[in-house]
Formats: structure tokens, sequence, C-alpha cells
């Protein structure tokens, strides 16, 4: 463990809290002669009243005030650089981790919302050809308490008034590859004592991993899933997104339309146009066909150029004509606004300018 991990007050043998579900810290609690209820106590206050250190705590014994390090580490990951939009909308965040890897996270304010991008995975292993990300490689997956860190700093940050947000796993990496800290971390957030983030605000997209999906439908957590299709034609998915060779568009809208069924929620399919590419007429109408027959909602992102990458978006006459060839044949399409290009913090463009660090 480098000396970085070591909270400067803590005790750098004891877990996260950001990576421990209430039980688990219960049982912390226990095996040391306190109550389990100080678990429910403490969730209270860092997720709730956003409470970074013990001193503050004050209806926690004075003893256990000073020794809480021995059960859990408060520390938070430092921000190692913040980048705001020109209009203040968009804020990416830099995280160094405690091995010195950093990942990328985005608050976006809406006038109807706040949107927190969080990230999966340092990089990501599946290559999708016109991803910053994918062109990083894997570094590493990330561990729970990394996942919920993202969204504790970024909450902090933007003093979020009421706790709703939305919360998508759109950032770096491949949720579905890190099955276990994902569904861990959103279990931590679900938590009522905690910040009791609902399923309905929570997103995870995917490129498609067919049998990562009939899992998480398993789970019972009815979170949305957004599943990143781009592609009509397993010949185009293939060469876009690599792992459609491996779960091909027959298997993962099987496994889509199965989720679907299951959490109650209509699945999202991410489309991203890239000129002359898949944002042809016949491209729309399969799209159309595949939308209405899964059902899910239509959600198309105008490609964020990466460079380097021959990819183009198209201009927005193009968009428009897609969407409008698109609205008679699929029961809900929605053209994702473009956020936070300026800073390189639009999807797909995380990981780009760190990629060469
Ligand atoms: N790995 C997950 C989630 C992260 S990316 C996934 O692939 O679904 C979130 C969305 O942005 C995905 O649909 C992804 O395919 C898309 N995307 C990636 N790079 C992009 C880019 N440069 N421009 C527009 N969308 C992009
Ligand atoms: Fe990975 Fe998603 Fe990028 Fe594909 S689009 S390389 S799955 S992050």
């Amino acid at each position: 463990m480098s000396s970085l991990s070591a909270h400067a007050s803590g005790d750098p043998a004891a877990p996260s809290f950001f990576g421990l579900g209430r039980a688990a810290l219960a049982e912390r609690f226990l095996e040391r002669g306190e109550p389990a209820y100080r678990a429910g106590q403490l969730f209270s206050w860092v997720y709730r009243k956003r409470q970074r250190g013990a001193d503050g705590m004050t209806d926690l014994p004075g003893a256990l005030r000073r020794d809480l390090s021995r059960y859990c580490d408060l520390a938070l990951p430092p921000v190692a650089s913040l980048h705001a939009s020109p209009d203040g909308r968009t804020h990416k965040f830099v995280l160094e981790l405690s091995d010195g890897a950093r990942v990328e996270c985005v608050a976006m304010r809406t006038p109807r919302r706040l949107t927190f991008c969080i990230s999966s995975q340092v990089g990501c292993a599946l290559k999708c050809s016109f991803c910053a990300t994918g062109l990083m490689g894997l570094r590493r997956n990330l561990r729970p308490e990394e996942i919920v860190a993202q969204v504790v700093i970024m909450g902090d940050h933007t003093a979020w008034s009421d706790e709703r947000f939305n919360l998508v796993f759109m950032g770096m990496g491949e949720p579905l590859a890190n099955y276990r800290a994902v569904v861990d971390a959103i279990r931590i957030l679900h938590d009522a004592r905690g910040l009791n983030l609902g399923a309905r605000r929570l997103t995870v997209s995917t490129s498609g991993l067919a049998p990562q999906i009939r899992q998480l439908a398993e789970e019972d957590l009815a979170v949305g899933l957004a599943l990143s299709l781009h592609a009509t034609t397993d010949a185009l998915r293939d060469e876009l997104v690599p792992v459609n060779r491996r779960w091909p568009l027959d298997v993962v809208l099987a496994a889509a339309r199965d989720y679907g069924r299951r959490s109650g929620r209509r699945v999202t399919l991410e489309y991203t146009l890239l000129a002359g590419v898949n944002d042809r007429p016949e491209d729309a109408e399969r799209l159309g066909a595949i939308a209405r027959d899964l059902p899910s909602k239509v959600n198309l992102i105008p490609y964020n150029p990466v460079p380097g990458l021959p990819y183009l978006r198209p201009s927005p006459e193009a968009v428009e004509a897609f969407a409008l060839s698109l609205y008679p044949r699929a029961p809900a399409v929605m053209v994702r606004q473009t956020l936070g290009g300026e800073i390189w913090a639009a999807c797909g463009q995380l990981g780009g300018l760190s990629a060469g660090a």
C-alpha cells in the first residue's frame, strides 16, 4: 500500500467508510464492543449531514469520536484538478486515487436537474472504436469506495440541497465489467439511512455484456439500464463495439428486453451518431424497428470528436433529419444535449487527455 493511502489521522488498516455497507459497518462496531446502531448514526452524519470528520459528530461518545479511525477511514480521494465549462454548468473532477491512478467524473446542471456522471474503471478494455476511454485500455477496476466517493465529492462541491440528483454510470469504464463493485456501490448509495438514492434516478450504461445484464436483473435493484447500441447490424456493430462479436445483437437485445420486463422500466438505447457511418435513412428505419420491438426509448448522442480517431459529428441538420425520421417509428426519442465539450468532459471523452500520462 502506498503512503498516499494512509489518512493523516487514520489507521491505514481500517477499511474506507465509503466502501462499507451499513451492515458491514455495524459488524465492525459490534466486533469492537460498540452497539450496531452506531453504523446508522455514522451513515446519517456522513451521507445526510455531510460531516467529513469525526469531530462534529456530536451524538457519538467522545472516546469513539477520537478513535473512529480504528473502525473506518473517512478520507476521500483528493481532487487533483477541477475544470468548469465557461457557462459554469458542467464541472469535471479528476480524482487522485491511493495508487496514483486518476479517475474522472462530471457534474452537469440543466435547468431541470443535476446529473452526476461517474466512472467504474480506470480506462476500459472494450475498445469501442470511437471512444477516448477505450484508447487507454484497462488500467484497473474501481473499488466500491472509489465509486461512492465520486458521488460524495461532487455532492459536496455542488452543495445539493434536497439530495435530488440523477446518477449515471457513463463515465470511464464498462460498469458491468466491474460488476461486483458497481452493485456494492449501488447498494450503499441506495441505503435509506445514507444518500437514499432511488433506483429511478440511477442508470447503468453498458456496451452489452449480456450475461451481466441478466445477472443485474436478478438483483432486484430496478435501476435504469442503457444499452449502447450504436449500430443496427452485426456487421457494423462488430466494428464499432467489438464486444458485439461475443454477444451479438439478438443476444444482447433479448437480455435487454428481459431486463425491461423484470425491472418494469423501459430500457434506453444509446445511439451515438457518427457522420456517414450509422446516420443513414436505413439505419433510422432499423433502429426504429428495434426500439419499438424492445420496447425502449432512444437517446441520440451527436458524436463528440476524439483527436486521432477518424469519426465526425454529423451536422445539426443531419442529426435533426435522423431524429425526425425516427419519431414516427420509435416510442420515444431524445437527442442528448452535448454539455461540457469545452472541458473535455462530454460522453466518451473522459480519459482522453490523461491517456498518455
Ligand atoms: N462503458 C459504458 C458507459 C460509458 S460511455 C458504455 O459503453 O455504455 C457512455 C456512452 O457514451 C456510451 O453509449 C458510449 O458508447 C458513448 N460514447 C463513447 N464515446 C463517445 C463519443 N466520443 N461521443 C459520443 N458518445 C460516446
Ligand atoms: Fe468502454 Fe464504454 Fe468506451 Fe466502449 S464506449 S470503450 S465500453 S467506456
